[in-house]
């Protein structure tokens, strides 16, 4: 293959001119570290290579589903079986009865579910449930928190903070968005003030990964449990980035709450596009054709997203990789923390997630994160990834570590941040 240096320039300024902004989901375009992207050819374990012939340590796994790194033999082989068996029929399977099987049989809080086909898919249909449930159409989310693109959860998310919606993007219009309250995450009270008998539903993510990684207080999920139960309002837990990843059963496993709703994405289609939302059976059994809630798809449940998934809960089950993962990013987290010194930055981290804060101390809520130093991370970015480390163009994202990911990788990683964060002093 020839390989031009400035092919990753070429590409984007050829993309810019047939995709708006040259990408297909913004972040990707890496404009917030004042960077052309670098365009990816190829992957393998925990390593990712540039157009340009590059290679990196990958901390990005996809934004999160590549719990057993890029290509796992197992999980390409079963893509590859069922490509071969047809690619999309429209039509019930098998392997979507054992997915959903398997799920529900992990995740206390799930008796039935719908795959879909993305995690934005996913909450938007269980906001709907919940509202057809409820008889109530307002919600409460949590500043920074991300729950896809669609109208209503594109408040606050992950950007300005405030009390009743304001919309993040043009588009949304203001009537939809005002049905969005916002509340702080890791701050009981706030909840508690803004529910009331018209709210339909609390949506969090139990970790949040979209504000950089911020760990639940103790008691936090289970004291807006106590409200939503309070109030009758329904509470749905995002675990389209915790689920499987932080432990088998989720983060509501480990968290001991249990949501009346959750939306899965990411993992469980092993990096093909997929998601699902669940719950009780009485209240999934409200769903269409069972129920009056209409929500369809012609892909999902795609059977080639289906093996990946299967595929992937198989070598889940045989390896078992979480205390692995735990030590290994511990591994990392300690390093980092050590090579950060005394600058002012903190390393926050749960089980395989963590990031690196610039400025702001200890973040627990949104407002918190925002007063990290977005220039100082975006020095660090591109310091480390001249040093073969990819992370996530943000500062708001999580890293994430995978089963692939050796002792070697922490290692080098470790030594490249520490080479970053000093070439990247002021
Ligand atoms: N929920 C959370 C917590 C996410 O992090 C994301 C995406 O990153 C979504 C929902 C939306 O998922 P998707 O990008 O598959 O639509």
């Amino acid at each position: 293959m020839k390989r031009s240096k400035a092919r990753s320039r070429e590409l984007f300024a050829e993309a810019r001119r047939w995709i708006p902004g040259g990408v297909n989901s913004p972040v990707r375009a890496w404009s917030a570290m004042g960077l052309e992207p670098r365009f990816v050819a190829a992957a393998d374990g925990s390593r990712i290579w540039d157009v340009e012939g590059r290679e990196y340590i990958d901390y990005v796994g996809s934004w999160g589903p590549l719990l057993l790194g890029h290509r796992d033999p197992a999980v390409v082989e079963a893509v590859v079986e069922a490509a071969r068996r047809g690619m999309s029929f429209g039509a019930a399977t098998a392997g979507e009865v054992e997915l959903a099987r398997r799920l529900c049989e992990r995740f206390v809080s799930l008796e039935r579910l719908r795959l879909v086909n993305s995690g934005t898919e996913a909450t938007m249909s269980a906001l709907r449930l919940a509202r057809a449930a409820t008889g109530r159409s307002s919600i409460i989310k949590f500043a920074g928190c991300y729950h896809g693109h669609s109208d209503g959860l594109l408040v606050a998310a992950g950007s300005g903070a405030s009390t009743f919606g304001v919309p993040d993007s043009p588009g949304v219009p203001d009537g939809y968005a005002g049905l969005t309250r916002v509340a702080e995450f890791n701050d009981a009270a706030s909840v508690d003030r803004l529910c009331d008998q018209e709210v339909a539903a609390i949506i969090v993510e139990p970790v949040a990964a979209n504000m950089g990684v911020v760990a639940p207080e103790p008691d936090f999920l289970a004291r807006i449990r106590a409200i939503a139960d309070e109030r009758g309002a329904l509470l749905i837990f995002d675990e389209v980035v915790t689920g499987l990843r932080l432990g088998p059963g989720g983060y509501q496993d480990i968290a001991g709450t249990r949501p009346d709703l959750t939306c899965l994405g990411k993992i469980i289609g092993g990096g093909l596009p997929v998601g699902a939302y669940g719950g009780r059976a009485a209240l999934m059994e409200q769903v269409a054709p069972a129920g009056p809630v209409y929500q369809a798809g012609t892909l999902s449940g795609n059977p080639l997203a289906v093996a990946a998934g299967l595929a992937t809960l198989d070598r889940l089950d045989a390896t078992r990789p979480w205390d692995q993962l735990e030590d290994k990013a511990a591994r990392l987290g300690a390093g980092i923390r050590e090579a950060l010194g005394r600058r002012k930055a903190c390393l926050q981290r749960v089980g395989s997630m963590l990031t690196v804060f610039f400025g702001p101390g200890r973040v627990r809520t949104w407002a918190d994160a925002e007063g990290a130093d977005r220039t100082r991370f975006a020095a660090f970015f591109a310091a480390l990834i001249e040093r073969g480390v990819w992370i996530p163009p943000s500062q708001f994202e999580s890293w994430f570590v995978s089963a692939a990911h050796s002792d070697e990788d922490i290692e080098r990683t470790v030594e490249a941040v520490s080479a970053a964060l000093e070439a990247s002093d002021r």
